[in-house]
């Protein structure tokens, strides 16, 4: 089967075909920086890694772009009872961000826009908006207004009814529910709960609605029509609909062909909340004695679309999970036996690679996959007293592949990079023996794409995964 996803704006799961052969232009909704990222965050950021390695695995070269929300209602409200000015208090939840992306091993992205750095783009499009007839001035500031765009709520699938009843409402705050479907802010003119947070625009001094944000930063980076756009599903209304009828109206092309939106993450089977007790960031579960490892296999292993269940019970099963899976990869590389490959070994072991592909194939299908790496396992074992070293290299090689797509694979002792990375590092070497500095700096860059951090030192270049 061909690789495939669930499209949230169909509702069905379809063949994925980029717009351009080979190519994947991909935006993911960032963090709101204004606290410190949860382990909901977490989890769809995570879901995003996975498909995005997926993709690499596949043979697509990715632009990802990720935003990072600096300037909202959230960010404002937090950094003013702060007593701080909102680029310092954001600073701080950008690199907490940045900490726990490293720590999680998700790979960077190609492009972090800020929000803040974005602004002239966002008038632009509020003022052709504007000019169109797709957006109005108000008091408060510029709206955009719903009935001017009749496929408004085509991604979150809303009934025309309610629809007609919103059509004469209006409103200013960034996060809402369907209930209260409305025409929305682009532009919010300065009141004083804002404190110093103001641009000037033709509109009046004042700062963007959120929504604005996401589509001028996908639109500057990766052009009007792109073909991936994720979030959490807490983003589909209003947020990526807003996107979608705005960034429609600006430039008449589609703004995204494939939506995909994570399931929320649950903790004790609650919504996670300050309240109940039980809301974790990372550093919460690490203070717990987790590892980072077992904490990535844990939000990984459920498939993006059903809601993930964390409980401290799943982080131990992870935690014995990979321990069968080091105690494999331990046991592969000491197989000595010579001599020809044990038939059924692997015959089993290419049946199930196929599968565990197919799984992924289809819309990501983790859990699956995950069943059939198992499977492998479980047959080595069957097979051991007669597995050979043909054997072992085949089905090493194969899980070694996979840490690219994974990144919880490879324990930090046994790391080896594949000849395609080792071919880069060692080019980068070459490169600055020859004082090729740009060269040596683009294949950092390549290798750090793909998760490979290199550093000099005075022994030479070293590396390790990210
Ligand atoms: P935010 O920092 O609130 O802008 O959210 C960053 C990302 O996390 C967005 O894609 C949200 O949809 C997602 N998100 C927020 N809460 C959860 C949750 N409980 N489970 C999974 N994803 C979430
Ligand atoms: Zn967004």
């Amino acid at each position: 089967m061909a690789l495939s996803f669930y499209n949230s704006l169909s509702r069905m799961e379809e063949e994925f075909v980029p717009l351009e052969k080979g190519k994947v232009r991909l935006y993911t909704c960032g963090p709101t920086v204004y606290n410190y990222p949860h382990i909901g965050n977490l989890r769809t950021f995570l879901f995003e890694d996975l498909l995005k390695r997926w993709l690499l695995y596949r043979g697509y070269q990715v632009t990802h772009v990720m935003n990072l929300t600096d300037v909202d209602d959230k960010t404002i409200r937090n950094s003013l009872s702060q007593n701080m000015s909102l680029t310092d208090y954001t600073a701080l939840y950008k690199q907490a961000f940045f900490e726990d992306i490293r720590t999680l091993h998700i790979l960077p992205a190609d492009f972090y826009p800020e929000a803040t750095a974005y602004i002239p783009q966002m008038i632009t499009i509020i003022q052709d908006l504007l000019k169109n007839g797709y957006a109005y001035e108000t008091e408060d500031g510029v709206y955009f207004k719903i009935a001017s765009f009749p496929s408004y709520g085509k991604l979150a699938h809303l009934d025309t009814s309610s629809l007609k009843a919103a059509a004469s409402g209006r409103l200013s705050a960034d996060e809402y529910d369907k209930e209260s479907v409305s025409d929305f802010a682009l532009w919010k003119k300065w009141t004083p709960e804002d404190g110093n947070v103001k641009w000037p625009s033709p509109f009046g001094e004042g700062r963007p609605g959120w929504h604005i944000e996401c589509s001028a930063m996908s639109l500057s980076l990766l052009g009007e029509t792109i073909d991936i756009h994720c979030g959490g599903i807490d983003n589909l209304f209003p947020h990526h609909e807003n996107e979608i009828a705005q960034s429609e109206c600006y430039t008449g092309k589609p703004f995204v062909r494939y939506w995909l939106h994570a399931a929320h993450l649950i903790v004790d089977g609650e919504k996670m909340s300050k309240s109940k007790g039980n809301f974790y960031t990372l550093r919460d579960l690490l203070a717990k004695g987790l590892s980072p490892r077992a904490i990535r296999y844990a939000l990984i292993t459920t498939h993006y679309r059903k809601p993930l269940n964390f409980t401290f019970d799943l982080a131990r099963q992870a935690e014995a999970s990979l321990k069968r899976i080091d105690d494999f990869l331990f046991a592969l590389r000491h197989v000595q036996q010579s001599g020809i490959p044990d038939p059924s070994l692997h015959t089993t072991f290419l049946e199930k690679k196929r599968a565990f592909e197919e799984s992924m194939d289809h819309d990501l299908n983790i859990a699956e996959a995950m069943g059939h790496l198992f499977d492998i396992i479980r047959a080595f074992y069957e097979h051991q007293s007669r597995a050979t070293l043909a054997n072992a290299e085949e089905i090493l090689s194969f899980f070694v592949s996979l840490e690219n797509v994974l990144g919880f694979i490879e324990g930090s002792s046994s790391e080896t990079l594949s000849p395609e990375e080792e071919a880069l590092f060692q080019a980068r070497i070459e490169a600055k023996k020859n004082k090729d500095y740009a060269k040596a700096d683009s294949l950092r860059e390549e290798l750090l794409r793909r998760g490979i951090e290199v550093r000099d030192t005075p022994q030479g270049p070293i590396w390790r995964r990210l």
